[in-house]
């Protein structure tokens, strides 16, 4: 009989993992200030000072830019809104491409179909996970505008070779950086070594105001379409002194961020360096240890930048074992892990989402996939994107339990978990 808790054995940890939690006394400090003032949000969506959003806002977006040396910082409400304002203030419209990853997280490209363009997928690179190069290449039409280029689980995409592409089509290129704060590529912070990056402060993420993210770019025409596009821009315009020349897609939202989140934020971000090296520490740690255990690599760093861990994104060879990354997890969770710490496959194949396959974003009618402006075809079939599915499908194992304060004993525990399992997977195969 097999000693696995998946089949009655007594598992290595009973008692749950710590919770991350990085909210303290200082910012509790500075949600009580801002509520001493009865300024919860201070934006008005008419041209004018407040326009530009209350004292917090202003403040956050200085040390924003300050921090990561960038030029524009802009407070939104969420990352998901963020990369909506920085595709409406590049220009994609209706007829566009706009090259994606295979594999990320849902909201990395959905604001390419609310500006009524086409999401071209293409696959991810096999170690690395982010967006590849080549592929990049392979799906360049004369309908392409922009590459959307994630920074995968921590990890810069291959930014510089994306950029040397985009030159060359005159494309432009977007950073999803909600995953990797603080992560750097040639001594570079990325997040704006392309035109325009978009920052995450959910609460799941490495620092946090709940809900909120910053787009951050160093091209001041594009900053200004981003702060008119998160507040009413349609409204604002019509009381400027003067028309800007390109008003296309200058339909404003409400993506103001409030003074709370702000004030949050500004505390947060002054622990970024020391939380994420917090992360490495224990990520370098777990990496050493579960190396040794057949069958199972540690994420690898891109030359030249730096990795910040949002999670550990471990390989897990299916040959080694005969059984998939699905079933050697299930194992790993009944000996103690939650799923929602550690599970098997990475964020979704996108492109095999039901509103891709069957082709219904706006209204019934396919739009804007049958856009009389787009004139084409895109291809979502299953095998588009080979790598992204088979990573996803056979490989991929997930582990969040990285962050402080995990103890030495806790990552203890998490090594004898996966060798156990590893041990046994013979009971697996049955
Ligand atoms: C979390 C996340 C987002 C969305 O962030 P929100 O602030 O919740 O909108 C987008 N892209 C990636 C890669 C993310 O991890």
């Amino acid at each position: 009989m097999s000693g696995l808790a998946l089949f009655g054995g007594r598992p290595v940890r009973a008692k749950p993992f710590p919770g991350y939690n990085t909210i303290c006394r200082e910012e509790k400090q500075a949600v009580m200030k801002v509520l001493d003032t009865g300024l919860l949000s201070d934006f008005v969506g008419a041209y004018g000072d407040k326009f530009f959003g209350g004292v917090q806002v202003q403040r956050l977006e200085k040390q924003w830019c300050e921090y990561f040396n960038f030029k524009h910082s802009i407070a939104v409400n969420s990352a998901t809104s963020g990369l909506f304002a920085a595709l409406g203030a590049i220009g994609i419209g209706p007829g566009d491409e706009v090259i994606v990853p295979a594999a990320s997280m849902s909201a990395s490209i959905i604001g390419v179909l609310v500006y009524n363009a086409i999401p071209v997928f293409a696959d991810i690179e096999e170690e690395l996970l982010c967006i590849d190069p080549e592929s990049v290449r392979q799906r360049i039409t004369s309908r392409t505008k922009a590459i959307l280029a994630v920074n995968l689980a921590g990890q810069p995409a291959a930014l510089d070779e994306l950029l040397a592409i985009a030159r060359k089509y005159n494309l432009r290129v977007i950073e999803d950086n909600a995953q990797a704060p603080g992560a750097l590529c040639n001594g570079k912070y990325v997040g704006t070594i392309g035109d325009i990056g978009v920052f995450s402060l959910n609460c799941h993420k490495t620092i946090q105001s709940g809900e909120g993210g910053m787009v951050t770019t160093n091209n001041t025409e594009l900053a200004h379409k981003v702060r008119l596009i998160r507040n009413h821009a349609e409204a604002v315009i019509a009381g400027m002194p003067a028309l800007p020349d390109d008003i296309s897609n200058m339909l404003g939202w409400n993506y103001r961020m409030t003074e709370i989140e702000a004030a949050i934020s500004q505390e947060q971000l002054k622990k970024l360096s020391g939380l994420n090296q917090e992360r490495i520490k224990r990520v370098n740690y777990l990496n050493q240890k579960l190396n040794k255990i057949k069958g199972i690599s540690p994420p690898k760093v891109r030359s030249g930048c730096t990795h910040v861990y949002y999670v550990q994104v471990l390989h897990f060879d299916e040959k080694c074992y005969g059984v998939d990354n699905r079933t050697f997890v299930k194992a790993i969770q009944a000996e103690g892990i939650s799923p929602n710490m550690l599970w098997g496959g990475w964020v979704f194949t996108l492109y095999l989402q039901p509103l891709y396959q069957k082709q219904i974003a706006y209204g019934k009618k396919g739009c804007p996939f049958t856009c009389a402006y787009y004139g084409s075809k895109v291809d979502y079939r299953k095998g588009i994107c080979p790598t992204a599915e088979k990573l996803y499908e056979h490989d991929l194992i997930v582990n969040r339990l990285i962050y402080p304060p995990l103890s030495q004993n806790d990552l203890d525990d998490i090594v004898r978990i996966f060798e156990k399992v590893a041990e046994n997977t013979k009971d697996l195969r049955k």
